[in-house]
C-alpha cells in the first residue's frame, strides 16, 4: 500500500493503458480520479476497483480537449479528496497514415488530444501541485517519441513533443517538490490501432513478429515511478516488446 493517502488523476482511464493504470495505482493504495468521455466505462472501471482494492474512485466526464473540462476535472479532485498527488496524463489517439493522403482532420485531431490535451492536463494540477510543493506528473509518449516511420509522421511529432514537455517541465521544477516522469511505451494490445482510416496502413498492421506488450506493463512502469522514495526522480522509461526469436 505504498500510496496509501494519495491522489491520482488518470486520464483516457476508459481503456487500454489508461484502465489499467487507474487499477493499478488503486490496487496500490491510491484514490483514483477517472476521466475520459465513455462514462459508462468509467463507472464499471469505479466498481470494480471499489470491490477489489482498498481505494475510492470518482468518474469525472472529461474531454482531455477542452480546458475548462480538465479545470473541472482538478477542482472536483480536490473537493473529493483534498489533494492532487499524481496525474497520469494518458488520453491519447494515433491515427497513423501516409502524409500523402492528407488526413488534415486527423492531424488536427491527434495534435489537439495529444499535445493539447497534456498541457492542459499540467494547466489544471500545476497550481495545486505547486502549492502543496508535491506531486508527480506522469506523460505517456511512446517510442513513437523517439523513433519516426514512414506512417508515424504527425503521430510522432505529437509524441515528441510530449516528451519535450516532460523535460522541461523536469528542469524547471527540479528545485520544488515535484516529479515528472516520461514513459514511452511500444506497442500494447488495446484499441489505439482500431481508429487508424488509412487503409494502406491497416493493411500492414501486426506484420513484425513480436508479442504484443499488456496494458499491465505500462501500469506497472507507471505505479513504479510514483512509488519510489521523494529523493529518486525517475525521469524516462521505455518499455518495447521483446521480438520473436
Ligand atoms: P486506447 O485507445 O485503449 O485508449 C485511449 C484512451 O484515450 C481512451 O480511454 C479514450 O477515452 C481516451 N481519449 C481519447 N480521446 C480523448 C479525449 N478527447 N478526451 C479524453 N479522453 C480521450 O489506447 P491506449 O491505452 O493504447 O493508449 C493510451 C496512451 O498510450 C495514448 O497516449 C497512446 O498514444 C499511448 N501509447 C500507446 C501505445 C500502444 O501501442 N497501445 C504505444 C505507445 C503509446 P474515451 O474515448 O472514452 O474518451
Amino acid at each position: 500500500m505504498t500510496l496509501s493517502g494519495k491522489t491520482a488523476i488518470v486520464t483516457g482511464a476508459s481503456s487500454g493503458i489508461g484502465e489499467a493504470a487507474a487499477f493499478g495505482l488503486a490496487n496500490a493504495g491510491a484514490n483514483v480520479v477517472l476521466a475520459a468521455r465513455r462514462t459508462e466505462r468509467l463507472e464499471e472501471l469505479k466498481v470494480k476497483i471499489e470491490k477489489e482494492t482498498n481505494a475510492k474512485a470518482l468518474v469525472v466526464k472529461t474531454d482531455v480537449t477542452d480546458k475548462a473540462e480538465m479545470e473541472i476535472l482538478a477542482e472536483k479532485t480536490k473537493e473529493a479528496f483534498g489533494s492532487i498527488d499524481i496525474l497520469v496524463n494518458n488520453a491519447g489517439v494515433m491515427l497513423l497514415s501516409h502524409i500523402k493522403n492528407d488526413l488534415i482532420d486527423e492531424w488536427v485531431r491527434m495534435v489537439d488530444v495529444n499535445i493539447k490535451g497534456v498541457l492542459h492536463g499540467i494547466h489544471a494540477v500545476l497550481p495545486t501541485m505547486l502549492e502543496q510543493n508535491t506531486g508527480h506528473i506522469i506523460n505517456i509518449s511512446s517510442v513513437a517519441g523517439h523513433e519516426v516511420t514512414r506512417t508515424s509522421t504527425v503521430y510522432s511529432a505529437t509524441k515528441y513533443a510530449v516528451r519535450a514537455l516532460s523535460m522541461g517541465l523536469e528542469k524547471e521544477f527540479s528545485t520544488t517538490g515535484l516529479r515528472v516522469t516520461n514513459i514511452s511505451p511500444g506497442a500494447v494490445e488495446s484499441e489505439l490501432r482500431e481508429h487508424i482510416t488509412d487503409e494502406e496502413v491497416r493493411a500492414n498492421l501486426g506484420n513484425k513478429k513480436r508479442t504484443l506488450l499488456q496494458a499491465d506493463d505500462i501500469a506497472n512502469a507507471i505505479v513504479y515511478a510514483v512509488s519510489q522514495p521523494p529523493y529518486v526522480n525517475v525521469n524516462e522509461i521505455i518499455v518495447r516488446p521483446k521480438l520473436n526469436y
